[in-house]
């Protein structure tokens, strides 16, 4: 038996996915405007370092959510692409 076929073994045509599920390319003035003073100010985000999925919704609308203290997290969840490991040596600045 074929399990790549349906039951009626007629291809079916192909289908859109929902919007819900689509995710927009990172952009906009409030997107860039942001990632500019992240740069500037030499701070560090869980949306970028974690390449979160929700970075153009979440920036274009002005929200971040920021690591404290680097880019390092003390913490090694295997989900995570967040840098693990321990933090370097505090910059009073
Ligand atoms: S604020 Fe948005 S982009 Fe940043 S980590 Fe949370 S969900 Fe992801």
């Amino acid at each position: 038996m074929n399990h790549d076929l349906p039951e009626n073994n007629i291809a079916q045509p192909a289908r859109r996915r929902p919007e819900w599920l689509k995710v927009k390319a990172p952009g906009g003035e409030s997107y860039s405007a942001l990632k500019n003073m992240m740069r500037s100010k030499k701070l560090h985000t869980v949306c970028e370092e974690a390449h979160c999925p929700n970075i153009g919704e979440c920036w274009l609308s002005g929200t971040a959510t920021f690591l404290i203290l680097g880019d390092t997290c003390t913490r090694s969840c295997s989900f995570c692409a967040i840098t693990t490991g321990r933090p370097g040596a505090l910059n009073s600045d």
